[in-house]
C-alpha cells in the first residue's frame, strides 16, 4: 500500500466526530452526577471542603511543593507585608525508578531532598540559622521559623483535613503500592523531620484546585473561574460545584461549611468511563492499556494526555513499519521485498521501546511547517535512531500525530463542556455579547494545552458542535493558562491553614466560608501581583 494512504488509514482511526461528542458529554454529565451522589463510582468527584479566609495581612515566607506526573517543583512565596510577594522555583524530574519504587520512603526521601537543596539554595540564611540554632546548647526552635508548606500532590487522595489525605490510587505510571491508604502529608513530614529541615506541610492541595485559584485572580472581571483544568502528564479538573448538588456530602465524615452554598469540586475525571462505553477505542488503545501498570483504569486520561499520547502515536508508527507492504522508514537504495535489509530504523531505536516516544514529539511533528519537514525529520534521526527519513515518511508521522493530538483535544472539549452544561453556567446560550458578567472563565495548566499547536483551538471547535453550547456559547467560554498556578495556589492555602491553625479552632477565620476564602486570596494577590518578580 502506498506510504500516504495506509497512513491516512490510520489516521481515521483517531477520528472523533461531533456525534461522538455529544454522546460523551451526556454521558460524562450523568457519571458526574453519580458521583455527586454516591461513593465508589468512577468518577469520584471528592469534596475539598475549602474553608478559610486570609485577611489580606500576611507577612512572611510561604513555600509550595508540586509533585506532578513528571516534573517535582518547589517553590517559595515571600509575602512583604500587605501588598507585595515575590516567588522563587525550582524543577527536577522526577527519577523514573522513584515511580515504581518498593517503598514510599525511596519517593519521599527524595522529594525531602529536594526541598533540602531547594533551601540551601534560595534561602541559605534562614537554613543555617535554624540548623545552627538545633545545634546549639539552647536547642529547639522557635515556631515563626517554621515555613508553612502547601503540597500539591497531583493523585487521587481522600481528604480528611486542610494537612490530612489518604492515597487512593497511583495513577500517571507511578505504583509503589506501600503508599497506598496512607497520609501523604505525614510520609513527607516523616522525611523532612528525618532532614531536621524547617518547614510544616501545612495543607494538601489536589493541582487542579491550585489552577482554579490561581486563575481566579488572573483572570480579568469580576465573575469568579468555573473551573481549573490540568492537561499535562495527566489529565482532570475541579470545579465549583452547589452543595445542595452534593448528596452524598450527607453521608460522609468532615464538616461543611454551608454558608455560600457552593463547593470545589475534585472530579477526578481521568477516570471517566472507564467501562468505555462511550470512549473511542482503537487497536493501539487497548494494547497501551493492556501494557499499563493500571489496565481498566484512567480510560479517558489514557486517550488525552502527555504520558500517553507519545504511546499511542508509537504503537500505531510501528503497526506500519511492521506491514512489509507499507514503506514507511525503509531505505529506497536496498531491496523492497526483504524487510530486513530495508530499514532504515536502528535496532535500538526508541521507536521500538514501551514509552519510547515524547508526547513533545507530536507537538514538534504536528506543528512543523519547515522545508520538506525537515525539523521532524531531523529530529527522528538525533531522538529516535531514525536516520535518512524522507520527507514522505515525515508527512506520515504528521498525519497520524495530528490525528492523535486532535482527539486528545476533542476528548478534553468532552469534559469542558459537560462542566458548563452540567453547571448551568451558560444560561441562555444565545446571548451574541460577551461581557465581564457572562464570561464563563476556565482556567488550564499542564504541558500539553501550553505546547500542543492549536490544542485550544480543537477544543473549541468541539464545543461548537455540541448544541447547548454552540458558536455563541463557545465564544463565552474563556480559556487562560495558569502557568505554574498550582504552585501559587499551594502556597495561598498554606497561608490560610497556617492563619487557621494559629487562631485555634474556636477563631472566626471561617467566617465567609468558601467564597470568602476565595475572595480573601484574590484580593490578597490582586495586591500582590503588580509587584510580583
Ligand atoms: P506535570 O504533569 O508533572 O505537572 P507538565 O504539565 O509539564 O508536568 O506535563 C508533562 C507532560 O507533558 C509529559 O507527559 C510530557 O511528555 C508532556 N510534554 C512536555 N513537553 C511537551 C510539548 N512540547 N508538547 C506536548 N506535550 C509535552
Ligand atoms: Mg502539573
Amino acid at each position: 500500500m502506498a506510504l500516504a494512504a495506509a497512513a491516512e488509514r490510520v489516521a481515521a482511526e483517531f477520528e472523533y466526530p461531533k456525534e461522538d461528542v455529544n454522546r460523551g458529554v451526556k454521558e460524562f454529565i450523568r457519571q458526574m452526577n453519580e458521583g455527586l451522589a454516591k461513593q465508589g463510582t468512577t468518577m469520584s468527584q471528592i469534596p475539598t471542603y475549602v474553608t478559610a479566609v486570609p485577611n489580606g495581612t500576611e507577612n512572611g515566607l510561604y513555600m509550595a511543593v508540586d509533585l506532578g506526573g513528571t516534573n517535582f517543583r518547589v517553590c517559595s512565596i515571600q509575602l512583604h507585608g500587605n501588598s507585595t510577594f515575590s516567588l522563587t522555583q525550582s524543577k527536577v524530574a522526577i527519577p523514573k525508578q522513584l515511580m515504581v519504587a518498593k517503598t514510599s520512603r525511596e519517593l519521599f526521601s527524595f522529594l525531602a531532598k529536594q526541598i533540602e537543596l531547594f533551601l540551601k539554595t534560595h534561602h541559605e540564611d534562614h537554613y543555617v540559622s535554624h540548623v545552627e540554632r538545633r545545634a546549639s546548647s539552647a536547642g529547639g526552635f522557635r515556631e515563626e521559623d517554621i515555613f508553612s508548606l502547601g503540597f500539591t500532590f497531583s493523585f487521587p487522595v481522600q481528604q480528611y483535613g486542610i494537612n490530612k489525605g489518604t492515597l487512593i490510587r497511583w495513577t500517571k505510571g507511578f505504583d509503589i503500592q506501600d503508599t497506598v491508604g496512607k497520609d501523604v502529608c505525614a510520609l513527607l513530614q516523616k522525611e523532612i523531620d528525618a532532614l531536621h529541615l524547617p518547614v510544616r506541610v501545612a495543607a494538601l492541595v489536589n493541582d487542579t484546585v491550585g489552577t482554579l485559584m490561581a486563575r481566579s485572580y488572573t483572570s480579568p472581571g469580576k465573575a469568579g473561574t468555573l473551573l481549573g483544568a490540568i492537561f499535562g502528564t495527566g489529565t482532570n479538573g475541579a470545579y465549583v460545584e452547589k452543595l445542595e448538588k452534593m448528596s452524598k456530602l450527607k453521608g460522609m465524615a468532615g464538616e461543611v461549611d454551608g454558608s455560600t452554598g457552593e463547593m470545589i469540586v475534585n472530579t477526578e475525571w481521568g477516570s471517566f468511563d472507564n467501562q468505555l462505553s462511550v470512549l473511542p477505542n482503537t487497536p493501539y488503545d487497548n494494547d497501551l492499556d493492556k501494557e499499563s501498570v493500571n489496565p481498566g483504569i484512567q480510560m479517558f486520561e489514557k486517550r488525552i494526555s502527555g504520558m500517553f499520547l507519545g504511546e499511542i502515536l508509537r504503537r500505531a508508527l510501528v503497526s506500519l513499519v511492521k506491514d512489509p507492504s507499507v514503506p514507511l522508514f525503509s531505505d529506497e537504495h536496498s531491496n523492497q521485498n526483504d524487510v530486513h535489509s530495508t530499514t532504515n530504523i536502528q535496532q535500538d531505536s526508541p521507536l521500538f521501546k514501551q514509552w519510547g516516544i515524547d508526547t513533545s514529539f507530536l507537538s514538534i511533528s504536528s506543528g512543523d511547517n519547515s522545508a520538506g519537514l525537515k525539523v521532524t525529520r531531523q529530529t527522528l534521526d538525533n531522538e529516535y535512531g531514525i536516520s535518512a527519513a524522507s520527507a514522505e515518511d515525515a508527512e506520515a508521522v504528521r498525519l497520524i500525530a495530528s490525528a492523535v493530538g486532535k482527539r486528545a483535544a476533542r476528548l478534553s472539549a468532552v469534559a469542558i463542556a459537560a462542566v458548563v452544561i452540567a453547571t448551568g453556567k451558560l444560561g441562555d446560550n444565545t446571548a451574541t455579547e460577551v461581557t465581564d458578567e457572562n464570561v464563563v472563565d476556565i482556567g488550564v495548566d499542564g504541558s500539553l494545552v501550553e505546547f500542543y499547536p492549536n490544542f485550544e483551538e480543537y477544543i473549541r471547535e468541539a464545543l461548537r458542535d455540541v448544541p447547548e453550547i454552540g458558536p455563541l456559547g463557545e465564544k463565552r467560554i474563556r480559556i487562560g493558562i495558569a502557568k505554574d498556578g498550582s504552585g501559587v495556589g499551594a502556597a495561598l492555602i498554606a497561608l490560610v491553614a497556617d492563619k487557621a491553625m494559629k487562631a485555634g479552632p474556636r477563631s472566626d477565620v471561617n467566617a465567609g466560608g468558601f467564597a470568602g476564602f476565595i475572595n480573601g486570596i484574590i484580593d490578597h494577590l490582586n495586591r500582590g501581583v503588580r509587584m510580583r518578580v
